[in-house]
C-alpha cells in the first residue's frame, strides 16, 4: 500500500557566492497515517532543509533540487508550481515553527490568524471560523478561548504562543504536520507538555507528524520512528527502540551519549569532538570520518550502503561490513538509566 508521503533520494542545493552547497544528498525516507517521524542532527546537518523542502519553502533560487522525488498522496511535489503548492500548504501539510514570535503575526490577533486559513482554503464564513478559533484553542488547552481568541500574540506566555501556532497549523485539518524544534525555546516543563498535546491531537486527528529536533531525548516519548542525519545524509533509521537500545552507527552513539543520564547527574555529557563537514566540499566517503573515533581506511572514500538490521533498522557504516574489526558502543551510548520512555 501507498505510504501517505515518500521520499526518495531527495537532492537540494544552494547556489552561493563560495560555491554549490550540497545541504541534503540522496535522503529517503517514508510517513504514514498517524505516525511520528522524528529527524534528528545536530545544526548543518540538513534535517530543516529537508523539512523546508517538504513544503517548498527553499527559496529557489539560490536553492535548487538536484535529484529525487517527494511523493504525497501519490503526487510528486517537486513538480509542483507555487499555485498549486499555495493550496498544500497549511491544509494538507502544515508547519510550526522553533519560535512562535517570529511566525505569528505581531499585528493580527490570534482569532483573525486562525480564521485566514479556514477562510481561504475551506471557504468558510467569518463566523464558522471564529467559532472554529474558538474549538481550536480549546482543543491545545487555552484557558478561556472565548476571550483569548481577541488577543494579540504578545498578550500569551511562550508556551500559549507555541499552543497557538499548533492551533493555526491544525486549523484545516492537516494530513502531516512538521514540527521544527517546537520546543527548543521553552522550559522542559511547558516543552513537556507541548510534547503530550501533540501526541494527544495525533490520536484525536490521525495527522502524521514529523517532528525536527538536535535533541533525542525530545523524541523518545514523541516518536515512533527516528531517522538520523549527519552531512545531509540519512546515516541510521529505526523505530525509537532500536535507536536507543540497539544503536550501530557510531554518530548516533555520540548522540546518545550527549544526552542527560537518569542514574548518574554528575557524570559529564559528551559532546562530539570536531564540527560537521564543509558541504561546500564534502567528503567523498562517509560524512563523520573526521570525526569519527573508529574511522578506517575504507571510509575515507567510499560512502558505506545501507545495511538493513531488521524490517525497521537501516544503518550506513563500514563497521558493519564483515570484514571490519568488531566495535562495541562506548558505555556513554548506553542509555538504560536516560530519559527513555519518561
Ligand atoms: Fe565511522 Fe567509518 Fe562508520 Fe563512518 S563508515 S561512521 S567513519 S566507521
Amino acid at each position: 500500500m501507498k505510504k501517505l508521503l515518500e521520499v526518495k533520494d531527495l537532492s537540494v542545493s544552494f547556489d552561493t557566492f563560495a560555491g554549490e552547497v550540497k545541504a541534503i544528498r540522496g535522503v529517503t525516507f517514508d510517513l504514514d497515517k498517524n505516525e511520528t517521524l522524528a529527524i534528528v542532527g545536530e545544526s548543518g546537518s540538513g534535517k530543516s532543509v529537508t523539512a523546508q523542502s517538504l513544503m517548498r519553502l527553499i527559496p529557489m533560487p539560490p536553492g535548487k533540487f538536484t535529484g529525487g522525488s517527494i511523493h504525497f498522496e501519490g503526487e510528486d511535489l517537486t513538480q509542483k508550481s507555487e499555485k498549486q503548492m499555495e493550496s498544500i500548504r497549511g491544509q494538507e501539510i502544515s508547519m510550526i515553527f522553533q519560535d512562535p514570535m517570529t511566525s505569528l503575526n505581531p499585528t493580527m490577533t490570534v482569532g483573525k490568524q486562525i480564521a485566514e486559513g479556514l477562510i481561504k482554503h475551506q471557504n468558510m464564513s467569518k463566523k464558522a471560523a471564529h467559532d472554529r478559533g474558538i474549538e481550536l484553542l480549546k482543543l491545545v488547552g487555552i484557558p478561556n478561548p472565548e476571550a483569548r481568541i481577541k488577543q494579540y500574540p504578545h498578550q500569551y506566555s511562550g508556551g500559549m504562543r507555541q499552543r497557538a501556532m499548533i492551533a493555526i497549523a491544525l486549523a484545516c485539518n492537516p494530513k502531516i504536520l512538521i514540527a521544527d524544534e517546537p520546543t527548543t525555546a521553552l522550559d522542559v516543563t511547558i516543552q513537556a507538555q507541548i510534547l503530550d498535546l501533540m501526541r494527544e491531537l495525533q490520536e484525536k486527528t490521525g495527522t502524521a507528524i514529523i517532528l525536527i529536533t538536535h535533541d533525542l531525548g525530545v523524541v523518545a516519548n514523541a516518536a515512533s520512528r527516528v531517522a538520523v542525519m549527519y552531512g545531509g545524509k540519512i546515516v541510521e533509521t529505526g523505530n525509537v527502540d532500536e535507536i536507543f537500545y540497539n544503536p550501530k552507527h557510531p554518530y548516533t552513539w555520540g548522540l546518545l551519549g550527549s544526552m542527560p543520564k537518569l542514574d548518574n547527574e554528575d557524570e559529564e555529557l559528551q559532546a562530539i569532538p570536531g564540527s560537521p563537514p564543509d558541504l561546500l566540499d564534502p567528503p567523498k566517503g562517509c560524512p563523520f570520518v573526521t570525526r569519527c573515533p573508529y574511522a578506517m581506511k575504507v571510509c575515507e572514500n567510499h560512502m558505506p550502503e545501507y545495511t538493513e538490521l531488521s524490517d525497521t533498522q537501516k544503518t550506513a557504516c563500514w563497521l558493519l561490513d564483515e570484514r571490519a574489526p568488531k566495535v562495541d558502543p562506548p558505555e556513554s551510548a548506553k542509555v538504560g538509566g536516560s530519559k527513555v520512555h519518561g
